[in-house]
């Protein structure tokens, strides 16, 4: 029995090692930015990790009574900018990397939020772009926190880019862009955490939050990968 259970760790860690070996020769580590050869499995070399600047978080006024915590990994310049930049151009693998960078914040370590809500896409930009980055995000936060994804929101506007636009044009065009999903009732007084890629001004995820509002979550707050200064 003690050899069985042997014989089974000793192939379990042989199967790892060759699995290791596989992955780095077929994809080796690079990281994201610089493109340097790592010797670990890591997103950003130690150089350009100690080029991202961690902001504050914010208070963002949603109602005239209510404001909802915006946590954010980093400002939005190098190294990360062209990270999330990389969606226009059909790749989720960045995507991907912003949430194993999140992964390290205190509010996904601590995870006090019962379900995790990306930011949807209208599903005409996700037919094209084929994947919504903050659901990519949001998986990772997901696999890290042990907390559910759960599709509460949905976007049943076509808005245009907002970094196209003045203030007050991003204000109107993210009104109304949103509206629960069917089943979203089912998710009343629980704890929220909204995700999204970029926080610019704050119009769609304060209009993302009018909306959650309707649920009355016991809480809710929301965690970008970079926030615009
Ligand atoms: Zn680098």
């Amino acid at each position: 029995m003690c050899f069985c259970i042997c014989g089974y760790t000793a192939l379990k860690s042989l199967v790892y090692r060759i699995y290791s070996l596989l992955l780095f020769c077929i994809a080796p580590p690079f990281c994201a930015s610089c493109r340097i050869f790592l010797s670990e499995r890591t997103v950003l070399c130690a150089a350009c990790m100690a080029l991202v600047r961690p902001i504050v978080s914010l208070s963002l006024q949603v109602t005239r009574s209510a404001t909802v915590w915006v946590h954010a990994f980093a400002a939005y310049q190098e190294p990360l900018k062209p990270l999330i930049l990389a969606k226009l151009y059909g790749s989720p693998i960045p995507a991907r990397q912003l949430g194993q960078l999140m992964s390290t914040m205190p509010i996904i370590q601590q995870a006090e939020f019962d379900y995790i809500v990306p930011i949807p896409l209208h599903w005409t930009r996700l037919a094209w772009r084929g994947f919504n980055q903050s659901q990519e995000i949001a998986q990772v936060l997901s696999r890290t926190s042990g907390k559910p994804v759960a599709h509460l929101l949905k976007r049943v506007k076509r808005t245009t880019f907002q970094s196209r636009l003045s203030l007050q044009e991003r204000k109107e065009n993210v009104t109304a862009a949103f509206a629960l999903a069917s089943n979203a009732q089912k998710y009343s007084g629980k704890r929220l955490l909204l995700v999204d890629d970029l926080y610019t001004t704050g119009t769609t995820v304060r209009s993302a939050c009018t909306i959650l509002r309707e649920l009355k979550p016991a809480s809710l707050q929301i965690v970008v990968a970079c926030r615009v200064m």
